[in-house]
């Protein structure tokens, strides 16, 4: 049974590529958009595309941050558990897998159009938790009452469903009036700082002047917190706004985040979001002794042991568990990010490659990070600066000439007047206390640091 649901609500302009009447295949099975609920949450936006296969099966795409899923309702072999009880972590047994909690969200209907299995007013909100095994995907969704409804499927690219009828960057930027991912400036309300962003793409702004926290996923700035943080990071080497080169891409660094181990006061590290229009996000991770090229997975490395995961038929074994607390935010997100959260994090490691688990309250994240040494980051970024916190034991070249020359100066001089006057002895002495004298400074300096 389906409704026909015309508009509901005002569907805010997301940038989505998708629209009714897009067709695609999944599974050998060609379907066509024929309904969305457009629903709000802490990350911005997320759309539920309703899909009609041609068989007459129906069922969901997901759409959330750029990433994909395909749902069908199921009955549940087990009885799904109480909304309350279910935490990111909490593990729920479906047709055979162990489905993992990965999100737990309430979302607040925005808007829907086009043609959905039941009626949706305006202030509907959904309840949902989704779980993860590996590439399967599970919804349990609490918005109907008391009973669960149970959608089952997979995590999916665009590309592999081969997509007809997407909208293109040019039809998108003449219903949007603007391209996505171009940059777009709104006025922090709190000091009136000119914040940029990529519209589509970034929906939560963190004033790089007053540190306040600004929601932009509506394209209107609204001011979350004021926030009396810290106004600048101490180890950033790479600027906001910096363009680099990776791998054959243009990639804009679009925000900062400096994070610390609250265990150890110097355990301080700072990661950056890249955006390129067409590829999306990445992460860059810079860390005291090494750099760390990091994508977030939309498939879940599965459990083997404690201590194992397996992803694409590889195993990572645990090497690191700590907590991460955000010092520092500034610049441009795809969700909400503020001062003081904290992150728990697992890293798996197989020689330079390695999985890192990220969990908080609220959702479990995972992410595949490759090792990068410094000299390819400063191929990448030629505006990266020199760490600040390495010059300790190392004297700069330009100290060092300056003193040499200092040294030159002075034996010429001395041994000048010295073979002019007839007597060098004194003169030679003269310039041995001086270069003593000269070489004592640097000599601590080598010895203590700057
Ligand atoms: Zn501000």
């Amino acid at each position: 049974m389906v409704d026909n649901v015309g508009k509901i609500g005002q569907i805010l302009e997301d940038y989505s590529p998708i629209q009714i009447g897009t067709t695609g295949i999944y599974q050998k099975e060609h379907f066509t958009v024929i309904g969305r609920l457009q629903l709000s949450y802490e990350a911005g936006l997320w759309n539920e595309w309703y899909i009609l296969f041609d068989n007459h099966q129906s069922a969901w795409l997901g759409e959330a941050s750029g990433q994909y899923a395909i749902t069908y309702e199921v009955n549940p072999d087990n009885p799904p558990p109480e909304l309350p009880a279910i935490k990111p972590g909490s593990v729920y047994q479906h047709q055979g897998l162990s489905y993992t909690a990965t999100d737990v969200r309430k979302a607040q209907c925005v808007g829907g159009e086009g043609e959905l299995p039941f009626m949706v007013g305006s202030g509907y909100q959904a309840q949902v938790a989704d779980y993860r095994s590996g590439e399967y995907f599970l919804t349990i969704d609490y918005s109907h009452g008391k009973t669960a409804t149970l959608y089952a499927g997979r995590a999916v690219d665009l590309s592999t469903l081969k997509c007809q009828l997407l909208l293109s960057d040019n039809d998108i930027s003449t219903r949007a009036g603007r391209i996505k991912g171009s940059v777009h400036t709104l006025h922090c309300p709190n000091c009136g700082f000119a914040l940029q962003y990529n519209v589509g793409v970034a929906t939560q702004l963190s004033c790089p002047s007053c540190a306040s926290s600004v929601d932009c996923s509506g394209d209107r700035a609204v001011l979350l917190s004021k926030m009396q943080a810290q106004l600048k990071s101490r180890f950033a080497r790479l600027e906001l706004g910096a363009k680099g080169r990776i791998h054959g891409n243009t990639w804009t660094i679009i925000g900062l985040i400096e994070c610390k181990d609250p265990q150890y006061d110097d355990e301080i590290w700072v990661e950056y979001l890249l955006f390129n229009s067409k590829k999306g996000f990445l992460w860059l991770v810079q860390t005291e002794s090494s750099w760390y090229e990091t994508e977030v997975l939309n498939q879940h490395p599965n459990t083997q042991s404690e201590e194992v995961v397996k992803f694409k038929s590889v195993n990572y074994h645990l090497s690191e568990r700590y907590a991460s607390d955000v010092v520092y935010a500034a610049g441009a997100f795809n969700w909400r990010v503020a001062v003081n959260d904290r992150t728990w994090i697992e890293e798996y490691t197989n020689n330079n490659t390695a999985l890192i688990k990220e969990q908080t309250a609220h959702e479990i994240t995972w992410s595949k990070a490759r090792l990068r040494n410094e000299n390819e980051v400063k191929v990448w970024f030629p505006s990266l600066r020199a760490d600040k916190t390495k010059n300790r034991g190392e004297i700069s070249l330009d100290t060092q000439s300056f003193f040499e020359s200092c040294l030159a100066i002075l034996w010429i001089v001395n041994l000048t007047i010295g073979l002019v006057g007839g007597h060098l002895v004194i003169p030679a002495l003269l310039s041995a206390l001086g270069t003593l004298l000269l070489w004592l400074p640097l000599f601590f300096m080598k010895l203590f640091g700057k």
